[in-house]
């Protein structure tokens, strides 16, 4: 579950930080001389620009932030706060401890301390939400004003993300296998009817998704095969999830593939498309409009990259359920 960070930002140090390297970010060449292979690697492939946006926070009296920091992960959102309002959001995508890099970019504070704990953004947006409103939110008395670098529990955040619409879809928490496997046996055990219920399936998307999209910001779908941003894909089931055993679900390598929201995630759910063979198929038993049958027409025919021996008895399933006849 992603959190909220709080990031008050009135004295003049954040002020000037929040100028310097977030609003104008980071240029990879200088991470690059501090950092290790492995972690500029993989701020390449997140920032394609080369321009990172680019936080940190001191060790505090008695390393009072270490822990703080310790509790960050990728997808939580870090909200900027100054004279009585949230001002600026932002996304983590990467986190590293890098003393010298923080006293090249900000020097040190008077206490001799520098902004050592550091962590990247993305999605980085200016807001004007005044405190009276989040503390609404959160639940805080209407008086509170924020003060000093927190991570809020999961309850308060998911109040915050939700209320401001501020939840990636592409940088996502990491859910190892464990974690996976442990929720997709405990929705066995509770059942899937009740999908509102808090912190029910919570780990299954953002598994899924990471296993499909890793890193990437775009992605390709697998029915149209048009590229797309991932927050315009879905990590969609070949064979209905509430239809899928244990060793299905588990079978996430090959259960899952990216659709697209400009339909084929529709299309193939309600039955209007089918694969055989790897091949697109229109479903000539369901009824069409014109306009329906325009969309369908761009893609039939088209084979996708998806089929192969291990997802072919998911498409089997899918093709199955709607009695279409399906050849071996
Ligand atoms: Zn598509």
């Amino acid at each position: 579950m992603q959190r909220v960070i709080l990031q008050p930002s009135g004295n003049k140090d954040a002020r000037e930080h929040y100028e310097n390297t977030i609003q104008s970010p980071v240029s990879i060449s200088v991470l690059a001389e501090y950092l290790t292979a492995a972690d500029i690697e993989l701020i390449e492939t997140l920032y394609p620009d080369g321009r990172v946006p680019t936080w940190g926070v001191t060790p505090g009296k008695g390393n009072v932030n270490v822990n703080k920091w310790g509790k960050i992960q990728v997808g939580d959102v870090t909200l900027f706060s100054a004279n009585g309002h949230v001002f600026g959001s932002g996304v983590v995508t990467h986190k590293l401890h890098n003393k010298d890099l923080a006293a090249r970019l900000w020097n040190y504070d008077k206490e001799g301390q520098t902004w050592e704990y550091m962590y990247f953004l993305d999605e980085v947006n200016s807001h004007q939400i005044p405190y009276s409103q989040f503390n609404q939110v959160v639940g805080y008395a209407d008086n509170f004003v924020i003060q000093g670098f927190s991570v809020l529990n999961e309850e308060r955040s998911e109040r915050i993300l939700t209320a401001f619409d501020l939840m990636s879809e592409i940088y996502l928490p990491e859910v190892t296998e464990e974690e996976y496997m442990e929720e997709v046996l405990r929705l066995e055990i509770e059942g899937d009817l009740d999908t509102s219920h808090s912190g029910r399936g919570r780990k299954e998307q953002p598994f899924l998704r990471k296993r499909l999209f890793k890193n990437k910001k775009s992605g390709y779908c697998g029915i149209c095969g048009k590229h797309y941003p991932v927050n315009m894909l879905v990590a969609a089931h070949i064979k209905k999830r509430s239809k899928c055993s244990r060793e299905e679900r588990l079978d996430y390598q090959n259960i899952v593939m990216p659709m697209c929201k400009f339909g084929c995630d529709d299309l193939y759910e309600k039955g209007y498309i089918y694969l055989k063979d790897g091949v697109i198929h229109k479903n000539l038993s369901m009824p069409v409009t014109t306009d329906l049958l325009e969309k369908i027409v761009e893609i039939e025919g088209q084979s996708s990259l998806h089929w192969n021996e291990n997802t072919k008895k998911y498409f089997e399933w899918h093709a199955g359920k709607y009695n279409l006849t399906v050849t071996h």
